[in-house]
């Protein structure tokens, strides 16, 4: 577990909580208890008032696809193994949008509006990535 290759996300006070979340499987949001504004990604004050009256709530994680791209080739070795690879930005009922990974699918079966949901991986013992793959119907 510990040979994971790619880059890692840094840990800083405000983002905490978020990476705590992923590793027990919740994904949090940031909630502005001023403005009522939900956050993403984590910050030390809402980017919509600036106050730092901010708390968590717990997201559904369904998400719709917004938009998409697949990546065939071309990028650095570390990656390759991926290939190919979907990026994406899905909407969240918070009214987040987050960019992210659709994966465990056929890359061809992929669509803007197709309803996702989060799934999580460990990929060191400190950090648990949030990933999303398609709603089963
Ligand atoms: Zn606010």
């Amino acid at each position: 577990m510990n040979q994971y290759k790619k880059p890692l996300p840094e840990i800083q006070p405000y983002s905490e909580t978020f990476w705590e979340g992923t590793k027990n499987r919740k994904l949090l949001v940031q909630h502005c208890n001023d403005c009522d504004s939900h956050i993403f990604y984590p910050r030390r004050e809402c980017p919509e008032c600036w106050s730092k009256n901010l708390d968590w709530v717990e997201s559904s994680g369904k998400a719709i696809i917004y938009a998409f791209s697949i990546t065939y080739e071309g990028v650095e070795e570390i990656f390759a193994e991926d290939l190919p690879i979907v990026l994406a930005w899905v909407d969240l009922p918070e009214g987040i949008r987050m960019q992210t990974n659709i994966i465990d699918c056929d890359p061809k079966n992929v669509e803007i509006g197709m309803q996702v949901q989060v799934i999580f991986k460990d990929v060191t013992d400190e950090i648990t990535l949030p990933y999303f793959t398609p709603i089963q119907n």
